[in-house]
């Protein structure tokens, strides 16, 4: 009965709430069709995607002690690319529906199955983020992951201790310091033995996910791998 009435309510008011706030391309801002989900056709062939993702394990996390076995790249995040603007509509323009686009688009990219994954692990924002913002960037992310391979979310597995600046403008040794001890493990940390597959948005200096790949190694985690949206080149 709820369940119908709830149906009848969103036919009524669907048309009025897609006028008063239509749904935008997390891309390039148009408005979107009725078939169209967080990103246009046009932006998501436009996206470039990142083909490196073992040399980028090397490079990225060689100066870490950093457990991380695997890295899944989706695409490349430069100063005119459609990547960097889906991400910036993502976390300065409450396109939540755009995050879960690019999760989906990167679990296809790279071909995720769910018998090769226990748990998606997205990287935390600090609490006050969270309520400034309404949501998880990373959260967003790993529930594209998640519809698209049945992977299921571990939603708190990791907390974080630091509320922390923006690090867009931190230099890579900054970014570093700044991220050590950034994270605890959280109420649902996983057990022992499990194959984790951490999620985040951009992968810069690779500080944030090492970090955390460290406290989850505390898990001794059958394999350690890592996710993210885009790359910063
Ligand atoms: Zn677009």
């Amino acid at each position: 009965m709820i369940a119908c009435l709830r149906r009848v309510a969103y036919s009524l008011f669907s048309p009025l709430l897609s006028v008063a706030f239509p749904r935008l391309c997390g891309g390039c801002g148009r408005r979107l069709s009725s078939a169209e989900k967080g990103i246009c056709v046009g932006c998501r062939l436009r996206l470039e995607p990142f083909e490196h993702s073992n040399r980028l394990l090397r490079q990225r996390f060689s100066s870490f002690i950093s457990p991380i076995d695997s890295v899944y790249a989706g695409y490349l995040f430069t100063p005119d690319s459609v990547a960097r603007a889906i991400v910036h509509s993502l976390k300065y323009g409450h396109n939540r529906a755009a995050g879960i686009a690019l999760g989906r688009l990167v679990a296809c990219k790279e071909g995720l199955r769910k018998e090769d994954f226990d748990w998606l692990v997205p990287i935390p924002i600090h609490p006050q983020k969270l309520a400034e913002r309404g949501y998880n960037q990373a959260y967003a992310i790993a529930l594209g992951v998640h519809e698209v391979t049945g992977i299921p979310i571990a939603k708190d597995a990791l907390r974080r201790r630091q509320y922390g600046t923006s690090q867009t403008e931190k230099h890579r040794q900054e970014r570093i310091r700044a991220m050590k001890d950034a994270f605890t493990a959280g109420p649902h940390f996983p057990q022992e033995g499990l194959r984790l597959l951490l999620v985040d948005d951009v992968l810069t200096t690779g500080a944030t996910l090492s970090e955390a790949a460290v406290v989850l190694a505390k898990a001794f985690p059958k394999r350690l791998s890592v996710l993210v949206a885009a790359v910063d080149m």
